[in-house]
């Protein structure tokens, strides 16, 4: 994102409206700029159309750093998983997309928040944790689509600095591997420079407990349960086996 700086006079009305607080008034403020390497091209600061004289400019940008409106800009499509946003239906599709079954659990970690973002070195060293910990990758996540080494968990050196708003991992592992992914990631969360949640779902057993609970209890994770389930997305594509 540019601002043209004939064109700005000065008002300032933007600033509030940068996610990343990337755009600051010169020493005599009397024009506004952005600080290339804070954007993420979230495009917020544009869509808002708060400028009185039109003087943001949109770009694109070339590889590597079009993966920050990838990853940032809600309006656009990941071209591989050709999902927008955050480029995953995440795991409440999961009765319709089958990506985890009974005896398993999905792993989501999301780096990054409004305010903050992420860059991708801390979400490559979230994703080695994962992989050292045995996972699998969901094959149709943007950010697996980023790795250059699914075993170790290795990113593209390409955009190992970009910065983007949010990036989410998401995995799969057996339930009674649990203990070793809460392990890798509390091991490396102090090495992580921004926010970053964890989420684990699981299929409900018939009495409607959730069978990631107890684990949990004995790992004196804190934790909150949380239904969430997407209906009108299609029909149910697997059985569920025994
Ligand atoms: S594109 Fe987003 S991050 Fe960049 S200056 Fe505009 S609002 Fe801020
Ligand atoms: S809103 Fe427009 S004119 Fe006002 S400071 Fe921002 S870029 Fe400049």
């Amino acid at each position: 994102m540019k601002i043209d700086e004939k064109e700005c006079v000065g008002c300032g009305e933007c600033l509030a409206y940068c996610p990343m607080g990337a755009i600051s008034m010169d020493d005599d403020a009397d024009f506004a700029s952005i600080d290339e390497d804070e954007c993420v091209e979230c495009g917020v600061c544009f869509r808002s159309k708060v400028c009185p004289v039109d003087a943001f400019e949109e770009e694109i940008h070339p590889w590597p750093r079009s993966i920050r409106a990838a990853f940032s800009n809600p309006l656009l499509v990941h071209k591989e998983t050709r999902v927008p946003g955050r480029g995953t239906e995440e795991a409440k599709t999961n009765d319709v997309t089958g990506q985890f079954r009974k005896g398993f659990v999905g792993i989501t970690t999301e780096m990054g928040r409004p305010g903050l973002g992420a860059r991708f070195y801390d979400v490559e060293k979230v994703a080695k944790a994962l992989a050292r910990a045995g996972v699998v990758f969901a094959p149709n996540n943007p950010v697996t689509y980023l790795m250059v080494d699914q075993k170790t968990g290795q990113l593209n050196p390409e955009i190992i600095s970009e910065k983007v708003c949010s990036a989410m991992i998401e995995s799969t592992t057996p339930l009674e591997n649990l203990p070793e992914v809460i392990k890798q990631l509390k091991g490396v969360s102090p090495e992580i420079e921004t926010v970053f949640c964890l989420t684990i779902s699981s299929r409900l057993e018939e009495d409607g407990t959730a069978p990631c609970e107890k684990v949990l209890k004995e790992l004196e994770v804190l934790f909150y349960i949380n239904g969430k389930t997407n209906v009108g997305l299609g029909r149910p594509l697997f059985k569920e086996v025994g």
